[in-house]
């Protein structure tokens, strides 16, 4: 069956400053969406929100899977539910080894996992995973690669209906992130009665949508999506850069905001690094 990840009106504060100030956007199975914008932008805490991370007080609006609430679920029920998030900062977890956790999620939500080592030893070659690294405490002292790798072998083996990706491609070389991409696209395809991974995908940088090919892209600035598009539009964002569309994003409505960043900055040539580093 079809899944649709829903999220209309969301306004989130965290510790006492709204984030999110309005975020609607809708994705379903197959699907790839694209969430670009600078450092600050609520990005995380888009993705923060959805997955249910504590801290995190919703203000407004609504955000469903297949119709059904799940801001009043707790996170383990929404991942079983098939959300799944792909974190920014993969968590150290001692004493708890990847392959152990992930007999434990698939058993928990009445999925088998008697063919789990198989499946492991799969993926790891897949994606270019050591196999000690399965029975290793989860990402504790391994490398950025490594986590990359092990949280996208984490949601091959997992099969989730949709999927958030918090900036798969930080920490990752070129090579790997071809990899890693590679392996969540092909799990956008349907595979049989299965429809294919709906995925909403946060970067900063088209290099990672080059392998995971965005059917929409929105930009998100200062908690709002100021832009939408098709996959040209991440395009545009190479050459122009972000400030391009920072015009239009409200920033003079937020009443602790003084008006003076409302004009645009001016468009400068440059790496979209050197854009996003000066923030909102
Ligand atoms: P992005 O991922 O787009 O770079 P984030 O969503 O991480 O941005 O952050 C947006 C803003 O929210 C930042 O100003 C950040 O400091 C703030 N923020 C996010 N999470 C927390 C938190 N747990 N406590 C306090 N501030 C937070
Ligand atoms: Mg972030």
């Amino acid at each position: 069956m079809t899944a649709t990840l829903e999220i209309k009106g969301l306004r989130a504060t965290v510790a006492g400053k709204e984030i999110l100030r309005g975020i609607d956007l809708t994705v379903s199975s197959g699907e790839v969406h694209a969430v670009m914008g600078p450092n600050g932008a609520g990005k995380s805490t888009l993705s923060a929100v959805v997955m249910g991370k504590p801290g995190y007080e919703v203000l407004a609006g609504t955000v469903t899977l297949d119709g059904a609430d799940i801001l009043t679920m707790p996170t383990w029920e929404r991942a079983a539910a098939g959300l799944h998030l792909v974190l920014q900062y993969p968590t150290e977890v001692p004493g708890v080894a990847l392959d152990a956790m992930l007999r434990e999620a698939l058993t928990a939500r009445g999925a088998g996992a008697d063919d789990l080592d198989a499946r492991l030893l799969e993926e790891a070659a897949r994606i270019g995973l050591e196999e000690p690294l399965l029975h290793r405490d989860l990402n504790v002292d391994m490398s950025g690669g490594e986590k990359k790798r092990n949280e996208t072998l984490q949601l091959a083996v997992l099969a989730p209906r949709i999927a958030i990706l918090d900036e798969l491609d930080s920490g990752l070389d070129l090579d790997a992130l071809r990899v890693c991409a590679r392996r969540i696209e092909a799990e956008t395809e349907p595979a049989g009665d299965e429809p294919g991974l709906g995925v909403l995908v946060i970067t900063h940088y088209n290099r990672l949508l080059s392998e995971l090919r965005p059917d929409q892209v929105h930009v998100l600035v200062h908690g709002r999506i100021v832009a939408e598009g098709g996959p040209e539009l991440a395009d545009r964002l190479e050459i122009e850069g972000y400030a391009a569309f920072a015009d239009g994003d409200g920033l003079a409505d937020d009443p602790a905001d003084d008006g003076a960043h409302a004009t645009p900055p001016v468009v400068r040539p440059g790496s979209l690094d050197e854009l996003f580093a000066s923030g909102p």
